[in-house]
């Protein structure tokens, strides 16, 4: 059973439109129906003489924010939700033309499926012999199918919401009912839509989703209820996916190099805005490179299909007086082109870059060279590892993150003095690893930096580092950081210095002990419960587990000891 926030799964339909009254100003339910009206339609009365045309569609639920979601000032005067999927009786679509129609009529906006329209044909048939004037108009945008043959005929898709505003915002201009059907017309003949889909559906109460679709397959001109698309092809890269899309609506609406559009890119339910963004600049892409002109561009879930993922695009040629309908104002939280009344512009602004200090080189350390290429390969070496531990405890991305810095190192390298060359990976850090260990790893390396350049030895060069680190993060040793290995650390370095500093030999062996005190001190995160950092949100759950952060201390740590081994371990201002 596919897990869906719902109450009883009869109850989805109602308690979701109960919902959109409490979030849409000026939205009214009719009593004991799925329909929703506008509430100052209903306050004027219909015997108002100046009431202007009414726009009602409707259809079946499971296509939110559509339609309801576009009851309001400026686009639908009213729109009559079915069961999921399925189209309203006659009946509710009489109820809400008489609901809301005055003496200039209403014009129906029907979405072309063979049960919306025998059942909006039969309402307004209802309507008409109480004296109503209805004007039906249906909606078939769907370029995936041929436009006549062995099939229901195209499809109505998200051009629909398209047509509801240009209709909607003619009825409130006072347009009379055949200006209103006309240029309604007008616009759904010239529009095209196709879908995509990347998942499937499921419908609430339903054991098991309405359909399959491969981890590699991406479907071509799916249908809105999960029907069958024109073609299963393997998934691509965006831009790829939304190129066939443009292509079939350009060939197919006849729009070529030089033609000004309107484009909507619409997402499904289980698409993330991220997606229907990246989609969006992927349209304008594919029409830039036509020489297509985009007056307007819109996108947002404005006729979803439950929790399919997927996009659809809609190209409209644009006439001057249509792109002035689309701008007029509208209530509508749904409608995507709310204040959006300029053609899309990318447009980046220059901006003072942070630059690499410009402290003196000094003079080369190849030493502290060598330590350096040799840390940073480790935190290579250890990604996955650390990506497996941050899972675990965190969000995953401590492994790739550290490998960023790394890579930023390796791209571009310094020579110079030690204290340069910390202070040039510190800037890599800041730029390249960002997240909490970007922060205070080009915070340590800094404070280490200066240590260095003040004369001090790498012990205590450690040590401010150290300090740094706590400072920056607010945490001690104990609070299962990368502090419980960098603490002990620094403490063994400093016991290390002074007893190289009371002529002890063992220089080698206190930088073994360096490393062992790391280790220790990463292990002891295992049984502990962070208290800082992202670990933290999970108490008890987290233990059992070492923190990433230390074991990532801990491997730099072993290459530098092994890249320095041999060479004396430095204890003491440098000559
Ligand atoms: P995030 O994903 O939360 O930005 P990272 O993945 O970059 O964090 O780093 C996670 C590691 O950072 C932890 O494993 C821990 O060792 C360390 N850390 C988190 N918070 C602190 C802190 N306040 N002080 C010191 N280290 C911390
Ligand atoms: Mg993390």
């Amino acid at each position: 059973m596919v897990k869906k926030l719902v109450n009883d799964p009869h109850d989805v339909v109602a308690e979701s439109m109960e919902g959109l009254a409490l979030l849409q100003p000026g939205l009214r339910l009719l009593e004991g129906r799925t329909t929703a009206v506008r509430a100052d339609r209903l306050s004027r009365g219909v015997d108002d003489p100046d009431l202007p045309v009414a726009v009602v569609t409707g259809g079946g639920a499971g296509h939110e924010p559509a339609d309801a979601g576009y009851v309001a000032r400026g686009m639908l005067t009213a729109a009559v939700s079915g069961p999921i999927f399925s189209s309203p009786g006659p009946d509710s679509v009489a109820e809400a033309i008489r609901a809301v129609t005055g003496r200039a009529g209403c014009l129906l906006l029907v979405k072309n499926y063979t049960g919306d329209r025998l059942n909006f044909r039969l309402g307004a048939e209802l309507a008409r012999a109480e004296g109503y004037r209805v004007e039906l108009l249906t909606v078939a945008d769907d370029v995936s199918l041929a436009p006549s043959g062995e099939h229901a005929g195209r499809r109505g898709l998200a051009g629909s919401v398209v047509v509801a505003k240009v209709a909607g915002a003619l009825a409130e201009q006072g347009a009379d009912l055949g200006t209103v059907r006309e240029t309604a017309a007008e616009v759904a003949a010239s529009l095209g839509t196709m879908n995509l889909g990347l998942g499937p559906l499921t419908v609430p109460g339903a054991p098991e989703p309405a359909f399959e679709l491969g981890d590699d397959e991406a479907e071509l001109g799916l249908g809105v209820h999960g029907e069958p698309g024109v073609q299963r092809i393997r998934v691509q890269p965006a831009d790829k996916l939304i190129h066939y899309l443009v292509a079939r609506i350009a060939t197919d609406r006849g729009i070529r190099a030089g033609a000004r559009v309107v484009a909507l890119v619409g997402s499904a339910g289980a698409t993330p805005p991220m997606e229907r963004q990246i989609a969006a600049r992927a349209v304008v892409r594919d029409l830039t490179l036509r020489r297509i002109d985009i007056v307007r561009l819109y996108a947002g879930p404005v006729l979803t299909s439950l929790d399919m993922a997927g996009v659809s695009v809609t190209l409209l040629p644009a006439t001057d007086r249509v792109v002035e309908l689309l701008d007029a104002p509208t209530d509508a939280l749904a409608w995507p082109g709310r204040g959006v009344t300029v053609p899309p512009r990318l447009v980046t602004v220059p901006h003072a870059v942070a630059a690499p200090d410009d402290d003196p080189a000094g003079t080369p350390d190849p030493v502290a060279r060598a330590a350096i290429d040799a840390a940073c390969q480790a935190l290579l070496d250890a990604e996955t590892e650390l990506t497996r531990l941050d899972q675990r405890v965190g969000d995953g991305d401590l492994g790739s993150a550290l490998a960023r810095g790394a890579y930023g190192w390796f791209d571009d390298p310094v020579d110079g003095d030690a204290a340069h060359q910390l202070r040039r990976l510190s800037w890599v850090f800041r730029r390249e690893v960002g997240g909490t260990s970007g922060a205070l790893y080009s915070m340590g390396l800094l404070r280490a930096a200066d240590a260095l350049a003040s004369g001090a030895g790498w012990d205590a060069a450690l040590v401010a580092a150290v300090e740094g680190v706590s400072e920056l993060g607010a945490a001690q040793q104990g609070d299962g950081t990368m502090l419980d290995a960098l603490v002990p650390a620094a403490q063994a370095a400093s016991a290390g210095a002074a007893q190289a500093a009371s002529g002890t030999p063992g220089e080698v062996g206190a930088l073994a002990a360096v490393v062992e005190a790391a280790r220790e001190g990463a292990a002891s995160t295992v049984a502990g419960i962070a208290r800082r950092g992202r670990a933290s949100y999970l108490g008890a759950r987290g233990q059992g587990h070492p923190d990433p952060g230390a074991v990532a201390v801990v491997r730099w740590l072993e290459a530098v000891a092994s890249s320095v081994s041999g060479q004396r371990f430095p204890s003491g201002p440098r000559g």
